[in-house]
């Protein structure tokens, strides 16, 4: 029988603004400040700017809390985080997230058009990117595909080490993050628990080439913003459709692991996108200074 998640860490994440699905499972949901911002009519998030996702009308969650990496620079617990959970059902999943988004953005209805508070209750969007690692769910393939076939656009965000979940998932755009230009780099700031990982994330890296995709990079400063030239190459070799360069950002737990002084400012993150894509054959298509993120697309 497995055993429940823990209690605090479920505690400490619901007041942080997470909702969970079930009580036996860590399935949650979390909208991100710019949904909550962009229903109010105020700024959207970059993937409305770059991709044209509809910020208010998105649902960022996760199938799972687990993960089996330990990014430094990763805003969940650690300590909280449960080995094992119930697994819940893929239609369960789907059928929760209205409900939960609904749930999530109550305190806001009094101070919206109602016609934009029914939008944002009823998401267009789901982003499978809040924490944890969405592929050690099992349901995953058939969970992304409800969701298209319910006519909702899907972002997948997954570390890459297991390559064969990544295969058989159809989500709208795939990411695969790429934290290090080498394997030492990625040992050090990604912790993850497989000896193989490095060589996993490889083989996930080469899904990217016949599908709508992005690599992400999350650049710490000090820790990974070094040899642009290694991370174009692997670039090279992926060939994803996007690369998206994404400053850290000193926010929830990582803030007891990394200070202020990881954070990249956007120049910094700007500068080294440009290296990257020259080194890879890519060129910046967009940016947004807020979030401090830079995308990148192939040259044709
Ligand atoms: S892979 Fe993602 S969820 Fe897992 S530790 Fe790294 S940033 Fe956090």
């Amino acid at each position: 029988m497995p055993s429940p998640p823990c209690e605090p860490g479920r505690a400490a994440l619901a007041r942080q603004g997470y909702l969970f699905v079930d009580r036996s499972s860590t399935a949650a949901v979390k909208p991100c400040l710019w949904c909550r911002r962009a229903l109010g009519g105020g700024e959207t998030c970059y993937k409305q700017q770059f991709y044209g996702i509809e910020s208010h009308r998105c649902v960022q969650m996760t199938p799972t809390l687990r993960c089996n990496q330990r990014c430094l620079f990763c805003w969940r617990s650690f300590e909280h985080e449960p080995r094992e959970e119930v697994e819940l059902p893929p239609e369960a999943l789907l059928a929760a997230l209205p409900r939960l988004q609904k749930q999530a953005l109550a305190g806001y209805k009094v101070h919206v058009a109602p016609e934009r508070f029914d939008e944002g209750a009823a998401p267009r969007h789901v982003a499978v990117s809040l924490a944890g690692e969405p592929t050690l769910y099992s349901h995953l393939p058939r969970f992304l595909d409800l969701c298209t076939e319910a006519d909702l656009t899907t972002f997948l965000v997954t570390n890459g080490t297991r390559p064969w979940v990544v295969r058989d998932c159809r989500p709208f755009q795939t990411y695969v993050s790429l934290d290090a230009p080498d394997e030492a780099t990625y040992r050090s700031v990604c912790r993850p628990a497989d000896p193989n990982a490095w060589e996993l994330v490889a083989e996930s890296l080469a899904l990217l080439g016949t599908r709508r995709s992005a690599v992400r990079t999350t650049l710490v400063a000090g820790l990974n913003d070094h040899d642009p030239a290694g991370y174009g190459a692997l670039v090279a070799d992926a060939a994803p459709t996007f690369v998206e360069v994404k400053g850290y950002m000193h926010l929830g737990y990582s803030r007891k692991r990394l200070t202020a002084a990881h954070m990249p400012s956007h120049e910094r993150v700007r500068a080294f996108a440009e290296q990257v894509a020259r080194h890879a054959g890519y060129r910046v298509r967009d940016e947004n200074i807020a979030s401090r993120v830079v995308v990148l697309e192939q040259i044709e």
